[in-house]
């Protein structure tokens, strides 16, 4: 645990170091659960919605985009449910004063017992090495049997009592497992309540409450809410999708987990319109997708893991989650959700507008069913970062601080060094660099000795630096060296576009 926490922290701090991520208005001493992205930070985010737009809208004949607007008719959220059920319950102690969610707090109950099982699992693979049967163990060790029974059973009563609204219930769970806080050690608990998350606003001057409005807390909505739009002037066939990254704002109750958890994020959603009956294929269509481009990003298959749900949201027929190995633990990325014909259903009775698609194939016309992929921008950000962020020893004995962030989201692609800042090295430098500018965002260091601007630019996560020395005058080449294997190579300046090229190809990456 403690390990796990020296390693957030120092991801926290090289994040600042390095210009990824800082507090919003730090010289006021920050905004809770708010963040800035700096110099790297945005190049960082850009990538990462570039690599999931073309993935998702390039790559998808059927799917296309949308930008709709933060700002919406408030009956879009009556409509939705969100200014009825969009609730979390929550739970203070009154020892430390100290607010929880409550479904969190036995969720991490949970996680505990799942975590001695998982001990049992590993000690026993060690043990039978090859010869392990991890399915027949699992279904036949006492004790892990008895973990998984444990857990199956909080974790359907939690989602019983969330479902029936059933607070007392949510606190006697609590109270029955005798969970503490876990910063005061005491189990005196509140009631638990509901907290709805919403931020409201207030549209132009007038005082009257019709001009109340919410900041949207997802951009799915604005999908919906476009769906005739896009279907007729694109003229969409069913099946077909609608993509759109943008802004969300949640007022979260607890949110002490860096970007993981913000009031302020961003979400890149793609909604897939499907024939009524066959949601469910879709579903697991876009299950494999989803993990397709997770994996072509080589951040570990081990570090992912899907949760169904228990407890479906207001509007699903199934739902899971895919969740990352973030450095406090497995915990949601992305949220693929069977949305039923709910949101255009409510839309059409609340807009009495007509939300709906003529099949030819069928001669008839009906509300299509949504399949959602859910995923937040800032939380792809952290498990990119943070698993990129590595300590390594190296032959002689000295350490290095390296961020192996995939090339192809790397914010800057290539440093550029003279060997000394004399001798018309600057000046190649210089003229390297200009040209390169037209095809990668590169930069220009000639700060200290070559090691040390190595060092730079491996933590800053740069996979090339070029080095210009008084050969180059001669030769017209240059030394190139990898970030992740610290390989150097002479090659022709001619070549390095095309070394650069490849390395950030699209295909090459997604294409697995
Ligand atoms: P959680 O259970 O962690 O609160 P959620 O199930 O409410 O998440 P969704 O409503 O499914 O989340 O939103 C889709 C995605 O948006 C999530 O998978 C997550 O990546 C992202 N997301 C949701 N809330 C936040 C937040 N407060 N800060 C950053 N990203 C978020």
């Amino acid at each position: 645990m403690a390990k796990e926490q020296d390693k957030f922290k120092q991801v926290i701090a090289h994040a600042k170091e390095y210009g990824y991520i800082f507090s919003s208005s730090e010289i006021y001493d920050g905004l809770s659960a708010v963040y800035d992205y700096g110099q790297n930070g945005v190049e960082l985010k850009n990538n990462i919605k570039n690599y999931w737009w073309r993935s998702m809208v390039q790559m998808h004949e059927e799917i296309v985009g949308l930008d709709a607007a933060i700002l919406m008719h408030p009956k879009t959220w009556k409509a939705s449910g969100h200014v009825d059920a969009f609730n979390d319950p929550m739970i203070d102690n009154k020892d430390s004063k100290k607010r929880y969610r409550a479904d969190v707090l036995v969720e991490d109950y949970v996680e505990k017992i799942e975590q001695k099982a998982q001990k049992e699992i590993a000690k026993a693979k060690k043990r039978f090495g090859d010869k392990f049967d991890e399915a027949e163990f699992v279904s036949t060790h006492p004790r892990v049997v008895k973990y998984r029974a444990q857990s199956k059973e909080i974790l359907g009563r939690l989602a019983k009592s969330l479902t029936e609204e059933d607070l007392d219930d949510v606190k006697a769970l609590i109270e029955e497992l005798e969970i503490a806080c876990p910063v005061s050690g005491s189990r005196d608990w509140t009631n638990v309540k509901q907290f709805n998350l919403m931020f409201g606003t207030k549209l132009g001057a007038s005082a009257d409450s019709a001009s109340d409005l919410y900041l949207r807390p997802e951009t799915a909505q604005g999908i919906f809410v476009n769906f005739a739009n896009v279907q007729k002037t694109g003229r969409m066939k069913i099946p077909f999708g609608i993509a759109q990254i943008g802004k969300a704002f949640r007022n979260e109750i607890v949110a002490r987990q860096f970007i993981f958890r913000q009031r302020e994020f961003e979400q890149m959603e793609m909604q897939y319109f499907v024939r009524p009956g066959d949601e469910l294929k879709w579903f697991e269509h876009w299950k494999e997708v989803r993990t397709k481009w997770h994996q072509s990003l080589g951040l570990g298959e081990e570090n992912y893991r899907f949760h169904d749900h228990e407890k479906m949201a207001h509007y699903a027929n199934a739902a899971t989650d895919i969740e990352f190995n973030f450095p406090f633990g497995f915990k949601e990325l992305e949220g693929i959700h069977s949305r039923t014909d709910f949101d255009l259903k409510a839309h059409e009775n609340l807009s009495g507008k007509k939300l709906q698609f003529y099949d030819p194939e069928m001669e008839k016309s009906y509300v299509p069913y949504v399949i959602e992929t859910s995923i937040g921008l800032d939380r792809m950000f952290l498990a990119v970062f943070s698993s990129a962020l590595k300590e390594e020893t190296l032959e002689d004995g000295s350490s290095r601080t390296v961020l192996k962030i995939p090339s192809i989201l790397a914010p800057v692609k290539a440093a550029i060094f003279p060997l000394l800042k004399r001798d018309g090295l600057p000046e190649i430098a210089q003229e390297i660099m200009d040209d390169l500018k037209w095809d990668f965002n590169v930069i220009y260091d000639e700060k200290d000795a070559v090691g040390r601007r190595y060092r730079r630019q491996d933590a800053a996560g740069t996979p090339f630096c070029i080095t210009v020395d008084h050969d180059t005058k001669e030769d017209h080449s240059v030394t190139i060296r990898r970030r992740d294997t610290m390989e150097q190579k002479r090659v022709k300046i001619t070549e390095l576009k095309s070394i650069i090229q490849k390395e950030i190809d699209f295909r090459h990456w997604l294409d697995i």
